[in-house]
């Protein structure tokens, strides 16, 4: 009994499982993209909204620091005052004393709020470059919406194609040699290879003149010993297929 049958069916499945293998791939690596740029415009936005919270903060802290300023500079007006009305030396000392503290504190409170000016200058440069990067990423996704949508449709519909295929070539495979198939497929990626001179084809393992001569015999499978593919003897001729003109 002649096994080309069945080698037929087990090379178009092979052939149309390569093909699923290479979609479902592309289509993996289309959504991964599609959700990495995703997921980088939800950073943006949680950095940007942080961003936001941390200049307004800081704005409150400018504020009670801009209310303390004006407050102690009454303090020191006052204290100035008060050193104009002195009638002896150890007074005048005393207030002296009294308004160069005061002063002191007040270029030190004058120093923080320019320390938080330059801060909020800086959160708010980082903000607009933030949201540079932003738009122009929501921009580009929302201009390639439509191809990536339309590509990953397209390719589903292919998938969904070659899926029903393949269950068409599935069954014409002998369901022992299909387990086979499938179980070698799994851990190898591919299942099926053919030998012509004695080697391996996958492989490319010298098989046992044993083993060839059966395979060469064509009236059943053998089992690479190497690689465990599905192996068949295929002849000289149809090694190098030049399928246009030896398909009659
Ligand atoms: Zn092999």
């Amino acid at each position: 009994m002649t096994i080309t049958p069945q080698i037929e069916a087990l090379e178009a499945l092979a052939s149309v499982d390569a093909e699923l293998k290479e979609l479902n791939d592309a289509l993996t690596q289309e959504r991964e993209a599609l959700r990495g740029k995703q997921s980088h415009l939800a950073g943006l936005d949680e950095r940007l909204e942080r961003g936001k919270k941390s200049i307004e903060e800081m704005e409150r802290t400018r504020a009670d620091l801009l209310g303390e300023l004006r407050q102690m500079s009454v303090q020191v007006e006052r204290s100035r005052e008060k050193l104009s009305r002195c009638r002896n030396e150890r007074e005048a000392n005393a207030a002296q004393r009294e308004l160069e503290e005061l002063k002191k504190l007040y270029r030190d409170r004058e120093q923080d709020m320019e320390r938080l000016d330059g801060l909020i200058t800086q959160a708010r440069e980082e903000t607009r470059t933030l949201q540079a990067e932003r738009d122009a990423l929501a921009s580009e996704l929302g201009a390639s919406e439509n191809d990536v949508m339309g590509r990953l449709a397209q390719a589903e519909t292919t998938l969904a194609e070659k899926t029903s295929q393949r269950a068409a070539l599935v069954k014409r495979v002998d369901a022992q040699l299909y387990r086979r198939y499938e179980l070698v497929r799994k851990r190898r990626g591919t299942a099926i290879a053919y030998t012509t001179t004695g080697t391996c084809s996958a492989c490319h393992m010298q098989l046992q003149p044993m083993l060839f001569q059966k395979l060469l015999r064509g009236d059943e499978f053998g089992q690479c010993p190497s690689c465990h593919r599905i192996l068949y003897f295929r002849p000289e001729m149809r090694a190098e297929p030049d399928q246009s003109s030896e398909s009659a």
